[in-house]
């Protein structure tokens, strides 16, 4: 009887304050070194970002360029679908997650330039130009660790997520496309606290 209850008190509750519609799921992380634990919980405040009401609701009121003539509320969908385009993917309705450091070894030498937080390029990170393996320079990742802004961090997992579901920001004014909005939105609901 007991266990009925548990079981009908969940399903309850979950129903009542928020389902769960999309989870993330991280398959790799590479050079991340001290910095795990902090892209783990960033993770997590990612997962409840996209199952959030205040998500929902950004997304299907904000104005987005590069949408390749999505409609705010086709383009949520397709967030919550999460059917990855680029590299290994792995099952819809599961954000997949691959995500590294970027190096000198790997990377070379013009986009550990580029990392430098005063550069001109002011590169955060990139996204692995189709193998769906999102990079971060180290640098902005020491920084925001030591700020503790999850927001930042989750920003950028989403901004190069939706390059791995196939959109682009190239050409002029890309603050104003989908894949930097979207990773705005993210940083600004956990900013604004879930
Ligand atoms: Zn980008």
């Amino acid at each position: 009887m007991k266990n009925i209850l548990i079981v009908l008190f969940s399903i309850f509750s979950l129903s009542t304050f928020g389902q769960q519609i999309v989870t993330v799921k991280l398959h790799s992380i590479v050079g991340y070194e001290d910095y795990e634990s902090f892209a783990h919980m960033s993770i997590q405040k990612l997962k409840l970002v996209l199952n959030s009401e205040k998500f929902k609701q950004k997304v299907l009121t904000r104005k987005f360029t590069k949408t390749k003539g999505m409609s705010n509320q086709e383009i949520y969908d397709l967030i919550i679908k999460s059917h990855e385009v680029q590299g290994l993917g792995g099952y819809d309705n599961v954000v997949d997650l691959r995500i590294r450091t970027l190096t000198l070894e790997k990377d070379g030498e013009k986009w550990m330039k580029n990392c430098e937080p005063n550069s001109w390029a002011g590169t955060i990170g990139i996204d692995g130009q189709g193998d769906g393996v999102t990079a971060i320079c180290p640098q902005r990742l020491k920084m925001w660790s030591e700020k503790n802004d999850y927001g930042s961090l989750a920003g950028h997992y989403a901004h190069e997520y939706m390059h791995i579901l196939g959109f682009s920001h190239s050409g002029l004014n890309k603050r104003k496309s989908l894949v930097y909005k979207i990773g705005d939105i993210v940083e600004e609901v956990i900013n604004e606290g879930l």
